[in-house]
């Protein structure tokens, strides 16, 4: 089944101690849409303006991203700048600017409307909820958020809240939304605030994942080269809701299936710089890493 996915699409500038490079592709949506296109089919709504590069729409066409919904509008394409710190857990935001996002009032394509699967990437929650009141009657949405939302957007983003199913944050975040210590708290007290089940990405230390009828705690790859961790998030979310798409089912061993390979597809997102490693990325490689999830988290009972 196709997915729907909404977000940002922009011109990054990352730094890391070891590294530099500007006007990368990059933007929640772009991460997210080509995360998830390695499982299913990706209708993408979006803004750009009249500079961004060509050779990053064929990327998009490449993975067979349908972009009757992507704006090419007058002016610049959104930009952002951040800088990493050895600790790549660290980041800071150097600078922002919306550019043609400012007047993006999305009308969705009418192909797009009946999507059984939405994924609302990292963007203002006004613009999710736009976005998602187009669509007539999904089967799942999935939203993924930001701290900055949680400070300047918090009743928008309670709003969306009642009209999702997944929620993705992280675990700065889901303390902070429910100002709240625990993880396991958190988790639970997410869940009254509307979304059926809620997914806490705890970085390098896995993610858990809170329902009604499941917990799942996923271990993280142990990565070895990191190069730069920009849009982990957004493949992690991307490759989620493209993997439940693909199914079309959202039971709780589908829901588990689609942490590992969210798990699997952010883990080689974070070994080169911007899309670079998704560009030469195969199934086979996303299979590998899969079976050896499944390797490292299992055990049998007994033992001396
Ligand atoms: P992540 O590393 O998963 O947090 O995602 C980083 C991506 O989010 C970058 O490609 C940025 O272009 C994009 N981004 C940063 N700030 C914002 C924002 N306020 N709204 C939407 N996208 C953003």
């Amino acid at each position: 089944m196709s997915l729907l996915i909404t977000g940002s699409i922009g011109l990054d500038s990352v730094k890391t101690p070891l590294a530099e490079h500007h006007d990368l592709l990059g933007g929640s949506a772009s991460y997210a849409a080509i995360a998830a296109s390695f499982f299913t089919p990706v209708n993408l709504v979006g803004i750009v303006g009249d500079d961004f590069p060509k050779p990053y729409l064929d990327l998009y066409r490449k993975h067979g991203i349908n972009l009757a919904g992507l704006e090419i509008a007058a002016g610049q394409t959104f930009r952002w700048s951040g800088e990493y710190e050895w600790n790549m857990n660290n980041r800071r935001t150097l600078s922002i600017a919306l550019n043609v996002f400012e007047k993006f009032n999305p009308t969705l394509p009418a192909q797009y409307r009946n999507a059984p699967f939405v994924f609302l990437a990292n963007i203002s929650p006004q613009l999710q909820m736009h976005v998602l009141s187009q669509v007539e009657k999904p089967k799942f949405v999935v939203a993924d958020t930001m701290d900055l939302w949680l400070e300047i957007a918090r009743e928008a983003l309670l709003e969306l809240l009642k009209r999702i199913d997944c929620l993705i944050l992280n675990e700065s975040e889901a303390r902070e939304l429910m100002k709240e210590a625990s993880l396991i708290k958190a988790g639970r007290g997410i869940l009254k605030l509307g979304p059926k089940y809620v997914c806490i990405k705890k970085g390098e230390h896995g993610c858990l994942l809170f329902g009604e009828d499941l917990f799942f705690s996923a271990p993280a790859y142990p990565l070895e080269d990191i190069h730069d961790p920009t849009g982990a998030g957004d493949c992690f979310a991307g490759a989620f809701a493209g993997y439940l798409a693909k199914t079309g089912k959202v039971d709780p061993t589908t829901l588990r299936n689609a942490v590992i390979y969210g798990s699997v597809v952010a883990s080689y997102n974070v070994e080169a710089f911007s899309l670079g490693r998704l560009q030469t990325l195969t199934p086979a490689d996303i299979e590998n890493r899969y079976q050896f999830f499944r390797k490292i988290s299992h055990f049998e009972l007994g033992g001396a």
